[in-house]
């Protein structure tokens, strides 16, 4: 994950801090942690909070971190009642909202509620068992903070990995799985990989703003998931010759200043200065398995009871798209939101303020 978000200030300002040693470790309690401060993490903090719950939330990057990182300026696909959550009405001046006016919204509806949200804080280990569980998180200096819980709701989302195309060159600074705006790309030769949404977006946006676009795709057309409004756009300018456009095709190595690819008519190679590799996102599988989290064989979903949301670990509860293991086109925050209410009613059940 980029790290260009960590203020400067915020560095300077944990510099002047003890430093992790001389710290006595101080154990903050709560009913329930939530780790994940995305917008199904909120949503969880906030029914549990209706419930009368302690509850504090950790991420390792800022609210809504995901979100943040979506291209700047991007629109979402949804119209904004679909994304609200703790009953706060989202307004948009437009029919849908943009990543900006969704960021302000999830900053008010963490203000509203008051949420106790500690950004920054990278949970390393979930220990104990159901009633008395022991986090320990890690923030940016390396100082550890330990938490204890009754019970804990992993919403860890799917945006901080991504797929990998396993190639050479793969790991060059000038290959990124993550699309923030277009303006350092400009007059530059840039390769944009995949066929879906992400891609089609980027590879518009990069043309519109002067880079040279080659988009790369193993399908043998855009995929018809990309958006109706979205995908003419793209087919209009692959066909005028404004976004060059390679189907069927695959990069085999990637180099520093330029890409192979294989295609129908054998392999080709192309000076580039850029990568985009739009391949998608998955659940951090490991950490869910770290904590006991059983993981179906196939799609690596986690086995929970579909009601209470509940995992195999009795009191580590699974919200959002991490329910639907490598399924990640079938949670989104449209429907992700309601888990922190079948989570809430469990709760409400399991455990008494
Ligand atoms: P995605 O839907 O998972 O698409 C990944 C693309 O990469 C697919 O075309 C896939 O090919 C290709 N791919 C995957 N692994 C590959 C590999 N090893 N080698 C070559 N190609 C590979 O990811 P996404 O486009 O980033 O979208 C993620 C989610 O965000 C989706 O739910 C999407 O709808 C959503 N989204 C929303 C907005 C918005 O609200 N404005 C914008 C963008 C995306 P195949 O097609 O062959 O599988």
């Amino acid at each position: 994950m980029p790290e260009f978000f960590v203020a400067e200030a915020l560095d300077k300002e944990l510099d002047t801090l003890p430093k992790a040693k001389t710290v006595p470790r101080h154990e903050m309690r709560t009913d329930v942690l939530v780790i994940g401060a995305g917008p199904t993490g909120l949503a969880c903090a906030i029914e549990a909070l209706k419930i009368g719950l302690k509850v504090i939330v950790v991420d390792k990057g800022c609210l809504v971190n995901s979100l943040f990182h979506y291209p700047v300026g991007m629109l979402f696909f949804t119209t904004p009642e679909l994304l609200e959550i703790g009953d706060i009405p989202f307004t948009t001046a437009q029919q849908k909202p943009t990543r900006e006016e969704a960021l302000e919204y999830y900053r008010k509806v963490t203000e509203h509620y008051s949420l106790d949200i500690r950004q920054y804080e990278w949970v390393k280990t979930v220990m104990g068992e159901d009633g008395d569980f022991a986090i320990t998180a890690t923030d940016r200096a390396g100082r550890p903070h330990d938490y204890r819980a009754k019970k804990v709701i992993v919403a860890t989302g799917y945006y901080d990995l991504s797929n990998k195309l396993e190639i050479p060159g793969e790991d060059l600074p000038k290959v990124s799985h993550y699309y923030g705006e277009p303006h350092p790309y400009y007059d530059t030769d840039v390769m944009v990989i995949g066929g879906k949404n992400s891609a089609a977006i980027a590879a518009l946006d990069l043309w519109r703003h002067g880079a040279r676009v080659t988009l790369v795709y193993r399908g043998s057309q855009l995929h018809h998931h990309v958006k109706y409004w979205i995908k003419p756009d793209l087919e209009n300018r692959i066909k005028a010759g404004e976004i060059e456009a390679y189907f069927n095709s695959f990069v085999q190595e990637i180099a520093i200043d330029h890409v192979v690819i294989i295609t129908p008519r054998g392999p080709i190679r192309l000076k580039n200065d850029f990568v985009l590799a739009m391949v998608g996102y998955h659940p951090d599988y490991d950490f869910l398995r770290s904590m006991g989290i059983e993981l179906s064989d196939e799609q690596h979903r986690p086995v929970c009871d579909p009601v209470s949301l509940e995992s195999n670990v009795r009191g580590i509860y699974v919200a959002g798209v991490i329910v639907a293991g490598s399924r990640t086109n079938e949670i989104f925050i449209e429907n992700g939101r309601f888990h922190g209410k079948q989570i809430a009613a469990d709760l409400k059940i399991k455990i008494k303020p």
